[in-house]
């Protein structure tokens, strides 16, 4: 088992991306801290994970969410090894009626509350010799798509805070980000559900002729947490199944 022993917080990951790196994680001996907002919900999936897993609820739409989750986990753990900042929402609005409250919320939890995570874990991984840290950011911080300001604009800066951060903190901890295309999980089919994706368009669309599995994305970040990727830093793996590299409409 790669990771034996390390204390792993990843955010939001009691159902989609964040619950399949958890499990990728737990699989892999890491202790995992489970989060989302409700304490019943990260129990249950803690529970279901095994392997010492542990259950924080915490709401990281505020800096007071942040601050709880770290410190009841350091109230459990001496270090926190690897930060996984996967909780996020989506928002797709036109631009000309997007208000400012939907605007803010969308950057107080994809944007401020990755920043603050990675803030509080970086300090101790800093203070303790190493760490990792992977930033779930999407496809949207590299293609501009209509009706995505506020997601797209908080993706975008997460992929600039991985590089800032992985260059500031080398060579003790290493900074990634991964960038899904469209996975198949509650956030996608919630907006195929409502008319705004075409999940039919979007295969035809992508060379691998598939949507993602929350499983594609789990794999891309054990690589990037795992010593094999000890060289890279700074860098944001593109996990779409060619969607972006294609070049047709
Ligand atoms: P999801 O909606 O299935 O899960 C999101 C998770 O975040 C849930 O566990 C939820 O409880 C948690 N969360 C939301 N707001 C929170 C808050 N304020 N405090 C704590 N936890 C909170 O979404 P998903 O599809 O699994 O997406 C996970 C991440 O991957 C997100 O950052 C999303 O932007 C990104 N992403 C998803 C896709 C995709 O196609 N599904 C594509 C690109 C990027």
């Amino acid at each position: 088992m790669k990771l034996q022993g390390r204390v792993a917080v990843v955010t939001g990951s009691t159902r989609g991306i964040g619950r399949a790196i958890a499990e990728s994680l737990a699989k892999e001996g890491a202790l995992v801290i489970v989060n989302s907002r409700h304490q019943k919900e990260a129990d249950e999936a803690a529970l279901d994970l095994g392997g010492g897993a542990v259950g924080i609820g915490a709401d990281l739409a505020a800096p007071a969410g942040v601050e709880a989750l770290f410190d009841a986990v350091e109230s459990r753990f001496e270090r926190v090894d690897i930060l996984v900042n996967n909780a996020g929402i989506p928002m797709v609005r036109d631009s000309a009626e997007l208000s400012l409250a939907d605007w803010q919320q969308t950057l107080d939890i994809n944007l401020t509350a990755p920043f603050l995570c990675a803030q509080r874990a970086g300090r101790d991984m800093l203070a303790k010799g190493g760490g990792n840290i992977v930033n779930i950011a999407s496809v949207t911080a590299f293609a501009p798509f209509p009706k995505r300001l506020a997601y797209a604009t908080t993706k975008a800066g997460l992929v600039m805070m991985t590089r800032i951060l992985a260059a500031e903190w080398a060579p003790t901890v290493r900074v990634n980000a991964v960038a899904p295309g469209f996975i198949k999980t509650g956030l996608v089919m919630g907006l195929a559900a409502e008319g705004k994706v075409d999940l039919k368009e979007l295969e035809g669309r992508t060379p691998q002729r598939r949507l993602g599995s929350a499983q594609d994305v789990a794999s891309a970040c054990l690589f990037l947490v795992s010593d094999e990727a000890g060289f890279i830093t700074g860098e944001t793996l593109v996990t779409d199944g060619g969607w972006l590299a294609y070049g047709f409409v």
